[in-house]
């Protein structure tokens, strides 16, 4: 089965879309998002327009402020305190990587944890890792979504996570822990990489290189889900899985493009939309 994330974040964002509708008649306001993006980079260039495009779908206000790559880190948390003390705004969302000169993690602390969209406040984290109410990070959330979706059994079952970062890694594996998961999380170091993936019911790959992961790692029968997005030289985009091969052996997997990618980004509109409630409510 390939799992079709395109398809299924679209329906996701419809029912997003009918429930802004809805809090619109409730509140008498939308949900707002500004989106903070520094320099020109054309992944994140691309990122931003495809973010801004969901927030127009569903709904939402909300400002694209380009900033010059040039902009210095004060500036920038200049414009994010304002924004913090904003009360229209319901999330702020710092495209990353900023330029080399501009800490990330300070601009990450900045952002007011109860507009952090992106779930990366070092608050939101802790909500995480402590089971608190929190803003998880959107890929992760992406990702247990298009599990859920393909009817995945959690309890019990071994998940296997490629990766250790921040962003994908660890909390992937930590919301595969809450749903009762064993899981085992692999990285550039791990020992043995094909014989404890195919150990994987549930097979998480975010690596960031090519056919990391081929045919003989996979479990005949396991899910898959490749969250890679890397270039080719000729300009394709793949995911970190062989994708062919693979799939001859899986019992479901994503595809890059078309998988975990519309599900962030699906996952981001939520989290504003979470925002917006928990602040309207206060
Ligand atoms: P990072 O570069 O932060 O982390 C990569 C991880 O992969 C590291 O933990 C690293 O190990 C591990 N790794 C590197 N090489 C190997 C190897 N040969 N075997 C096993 N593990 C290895 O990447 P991100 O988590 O930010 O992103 C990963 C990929 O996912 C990228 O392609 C990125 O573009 C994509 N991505 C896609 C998103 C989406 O919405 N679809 C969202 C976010 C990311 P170590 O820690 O030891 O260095």
């Amino acid at each position: 089965m390939i799992i079709d994330g395109k398809q299924i974040a679209q329906q996701l964002k419809q029912e997003l879309r009918e429930q802004v509708a809805q809090l619109v008649r409730q509140y008498g306001r939308k949900p707002c998002l500004d989106v903070i993006l520094v320099g020109e980079n054309p992944a994140s260039l691309s990122y931003v327009r495809s973010k801004i495009k969901a927030t127009e779908y569903c709904g939402f206000e909300g400002e694209l402020i380009h900033l010059a790559a040039s902009t210095t880190q004060d500036e920038l948390l200049r414009i994010i305190r304002e924004r913090n003390s904003d009360d229209a705004v319901d999330g702020i969302l710092v495209q990353l990587p900023l330029p080399a000169h501009i800490d990330e993690q300070s601009v990450i602390h900045a952002i007011a944890p109860e507009k952090d969209v992106d779930g990366f406040h070092p608050s939101n984290v802790a909500g995480l890792w402590l089971n608190q109410p929190t803003i998880a990070p959107c890929t992760p959330l992406g990702i247990i979504a298009l599990l859920e979706h393909a009817g995945t059994v959690f309890e019990g079952r071994h998940a296997v996570v490629v990766g250790r970062s921040n962003i994908v890694g660890k909390p992937i594996a930590k919301l595969l822990l809450d749903r009762n998961c064993t899981v085992s999380i692999a990285h550039s170091r791990t020992a043995n990489l094909a014989a404890i993936c195919r150990e994987a019911d549930t097979l998480i790959v975010a690596v960031g290189r090519p056919k990391t992961i081929t045919a003989e790692m996979v479990k005949p029968g396991a899910t898959v889900i490749d969250v890679g997005i890397n270039r080719t030289p000729d300009g394709r985009l793949v995911g970190d899985v062989d994708f062919e091969a693979v799939a001859l052996v899986a019992g479901a997997i994503t595809p890059v493009p078309g998988g975990v990618g519309p599900m962030t980004i699906t996952m981001l509109m939520r989290n504003t939309i979470e925002c917006y409630k928990k602040r309207i409510k206060k």
